[in-house]
């Protein structure tokens, strides 16, 4: 086998997740790679076109944002992960413009519109190509980075070593300390089928080993660093990051961050 390549977070996935992730993890001082499937640019997120929800309305707030979630799933969403979405999207708004997101404006704030499901106006758009904008500004901000990136790489087997884990992705071998599966759902499913998830997402402190949903490693690599957004992470006591959808983390947008 060749010899293991060293990083602090080995990020698998190149959507908006992944990317967010790594650019969330580079900048709170770790050495970070990303391996993905195919090229970098590949990825559903590039295609979403609807656009993304915050309540950055005059009329909105995150908790009728969230309660708009809760009606939506017809009374089955986990409110836990609903409260820390919707209490935390208008700050990712804000971290995804310092990245590089040029949200379409009019009237002197953001153009907002209606989707199904929402008693408000809040989904906010790239014109209509609000996924590829993000991935495109994400994936700008790590190419100018000091992260890694590993196109045409597919973890294919991925093991505990010393105080981390050893990933086959590719014809690269790499040894990190964290590993965030961002590959679409797959590979957190089965990681979670093979028990090496441990704890609760919720609960960061439960899971060991560190193979990690995306919104948690910059929880640990951040602690302690800035100081906490949303309620959630208040109440948890711990530095938080915002997400977007089920699985994409942003960090806050604080001074430096
Ligand atoms: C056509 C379309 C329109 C959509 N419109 C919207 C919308 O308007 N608003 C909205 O909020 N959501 C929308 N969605 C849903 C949204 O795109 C997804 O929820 C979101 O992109 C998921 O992001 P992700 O980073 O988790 O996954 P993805 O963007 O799918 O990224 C997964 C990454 O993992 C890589 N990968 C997979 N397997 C491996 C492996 N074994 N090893 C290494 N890498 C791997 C893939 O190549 C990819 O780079 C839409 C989806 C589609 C398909």
């Amino acid at each position: 086998m060749a010899a293991a390549l060293q990083f602090d977070v080995l990020v698998i996935g190149s959507g908006a997740s992944g990317l967010a992730s790594a650019v969330a993890a580079e900048r709170a001082g770790a050495r970070v790679a990303v391996a993905t499937k195919a090229a970098l640019q590949s990825c559903n997120s590039a295609k979403a076109q609807g656009g993304i929800q915050a309540a950055v309305g005059e009329d909105d707030s995150p908790e009728t944002h969230a309660e708009d979630v809760w009606r939506s799933s017809h009374e089955t969403a986990d409110m836990g992960l609903v409260e820390i979405l919707t209490s935390e999207a208008p700050a990712t708004i804000r971290w995804l413009e310092e990245v590089g997101v040029e949200f379409t404006r009019e009237n002197g704030g953001y153009r907002i519109a209606r989707c199904g499901g929402a008693t408000r106006k809040r989904l906010l758009q790239v014109g209509d190509r609000t996924g590829h904008a993000i991935t495109k500004a994400l994936r700008k901000a790590i190419e100018s980075s000091t992260a890694q990136t590993f196109p045409h790489s597919p973890l294919t087997e991925l093991e505990p070593a010393g105080t981390g884990w050893r990933a086959r992705c590719g014809e690269h071998v790499v040894e990190a300390g964290t590993v965030v599966l961002a590959a679409g759902g797959r590979c957190f499913r089965e990681a979670e089928e093979r028990g090496e998830l441990g704890g609760s997402p919720q609960d960061p402190d439960s899971m060991q080993p560190q193979v990690l949903l995306p919104r948690i490693v910059v929880e640990r690599l951040g602690r302690g660093q800035r100081s906490m957004g949303g309620a959630a992470s208040r109440r948890a006591g711990r530095r938080s990051e915002p997400v977007r959808g089920s699985s994409v983390l942003c960090p806050s947008p604080e001074p430096g961050g």
